[in-house]
């Protein structure tokens, strides 16, 4: 017998943890302290330790994170407004907001088709004289060729910022997400492989004084109360989230490692000839938030799934040049992104998925044709 199966069951994955949550929530409710107390300190030491990064501090979400870093970047004089920033064309429109807020540009490359990440070539020929960092996203939970970009980033002198929102745990030779660049962004959206009950996100660092400054500018630019120095905004990560993510931190290796199996059965196992499977560089460099298929007829492969109680998500339909928010980038051409767009679809994966439901998921998809 056959039976639906969401993509993510968010309800499930948190249930998992409801004994340590409901205690993690009883203790945060009778402390009588909300905002920048014990349980943040306790989380950001343990996620900088999981990063093994010298700092890591909380913030409201993962757009603030990355907007936050490119801010303090700015006050301490390596970046100035109209820098050029180099980031892949096919993101999350996030990491490209994070630019453009900061009256930075934002310059668009394309991906590799296979990995759906930035390309040491791709970097190099976009690189001019207002070029001053790269926002590397490590899509879709796979790493970005981070030893390149870090050459290439020290040969011209750039900074590095990790968009590691979709990458928590990722790794190549022992090196995480966001140990890598100069400076890490993360978010714990409920969605993402480590997710908050709400909103959350947070950056690392191994650079004291970008630390300093961030710690000022979340909260309204100020490291002693009621003195700024400078203009900061409101983007804590409160206690309740902090102390709900100190619970689920030491379950993420695990969780990522059963991300990781149903990977390896997919990749093993679904052989339809309409489907180009996901291409892996490196096995401990996927954490696998989403796993992503191409198929030029994807509006009926999605329909056939749904037929079967698959649901299916795309990642994501409209890319950011085509989106209303940049007009004046409408008219460009990124072949590359604009075809991942038309024929990418993201399967269920997530780390309360069953084997049962991995062979249903592997029976459909096989069984599709047109
Ligand atoms: C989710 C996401 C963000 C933004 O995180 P929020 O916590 O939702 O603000 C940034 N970049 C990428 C690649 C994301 O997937």
């Amino acid at each position: 017998m056959n039976k639906n199966i969401p993509f993510l069951d968010l309800k499930a994955i948190n249930q998992a943890h409801r004994t340590g949550l409901i205690e993690a929530f009883t203790r945060t409710l009778d402390s009588g302290w909300y905002i920048m107390g014990a349980e943040l300190k306790a989380f950001e030491s343990s996620f900088a330790n999981y990063c093994g990064t010298r700092y890591a501090i909380g913030v409201a979400n993962g757009l603030d994170a990355l907007i936050l870093v490119l801010r303090a970047w700015k006050e301490l004089g390596k970046l100035k407004t109209g820098d050029e920033i180099i980031v892949q064309a096919n993101t999350y429109i996030a990491s490209i907001l994070a630019i453009s807020a900061n009256g930075l540009v934002p310059v668009l490359v394309e991906p590799s088709h296979l990995t759906f990440n930035l390309t040491a070539d791709g970097i190099k020929a976009a690189i001019t004289n207002k070029t001053k960092a790269i926002l590397p996203v490590h899509l879709y939970g796979q790493l970005a060729p981070m030893a390149d970009i870090m050459s290439i980033a020290q040969e011209s002198g750039l900074l590095v910022l990790e968009d590691c929102a979709q990458s928590h745990g990722a790794s190549v030779a022992g090196k995480k997400a966001g140990s890598w660049g100069d400076a890490a962004g993360f978010s714990f959206y409920p969605g993402k492989n480590f997710g908050a009950l709400g909103d959350a996100g947070a950056i690392t660092t191994n650079n004291d004084e970008l630390a300093q400054v961030i710690c000022a500018l979340r909260n309204y630019g100020s490291h002693k109360k009621y003195e700024n120095i400078y203009q900061g905004l409101n983007s804590r990560l409160d206690e309740m989230q902090a102390a709900m993510l100190q619970v689920k931190l030491p379950y993420l290796d695990a969780e990522t490692q059963h991300r990781q199996k149903i990977a390896s059965r997919y990749l093993a196992e679904i052989n339809n000839p309409f489907i180009v499977l996901p291409h892996v560089e490196l096995h401990e460099a996927h954490v696998w938030h989403l796993f992503v298929v191409q198929c030029d007829v994807r509006s009926e492969l999605q329909g056939w799934l749904e037929q079967h109680g698959v649901q299916s998500l795309i990642h994501y339909p409209i890319p950011p040049h085509q989106q209303k928010a940049y007009p004046e980038w409408n008219q460009l051409s990124f072949p590359v992104t604009e075809h991942l767009h038309q024929s990418v679809l993201s399967i269920p994966i997530s780390p309360v998925m069953t084997d049962e439901e991995v062979t249903q998921v592997v029976n459909i998809v096989n069984s599709f044709k047109i």
